[in-house]
């Protein structure tokens, strides 16, 4: 592994040991994933590791990340999805749609110093 390789994967233990540790929704430890609580429709998974990883510091920083475990990544992203297609449906018969999904979890974000 490069050394620009270990910073970044020091870098993203220190990120997930700021924001908790554990899944900001259930609590679980395994399997923990970087969630944008506003996403960027997945274009930072275009990304490569290492500049992913200072993406997800630059969010963590304006207060847009959290961590979330697989299952729980999961149903927030599908009710993301749900939410979008819903309100692309109901502007087509010029209705306006109930309210987003929720905002996530409350757990404690990077401060910019
Ligand atoms: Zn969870």
């Amino acid at each position: 592994m490069s050394l620009r390789s270990q910073r970044a994967a020091q870098l993203r233990l220190y990120l997930r040991a700021q924001l908790g540790g554990i899944c900001c929704k259930c609590g679980s430890s395994v399997g923990l994933q970087f969630h944008l609580k506003v996403g960027d429709g997945r274009a930072h998974h275009l990304m490569s590791s290492r500049d992913r990883t200072y993406f997800y510091l630059r969010e963590s920083v304006a207060g847009n990340l959290e961590l979330h475990c697989q299952r729980c990544h999961g149903a927030a992203t599908t009710a993301k999805v749900r939410f979008v297609r819903n309100q692309r449906l109901f502007q087509s018969i010029g209705r306006v749609p109930a309210s987003a999904p929720s905002a996530g979890c409350s757990t404690p974000q990077i401060r910019s110093e």
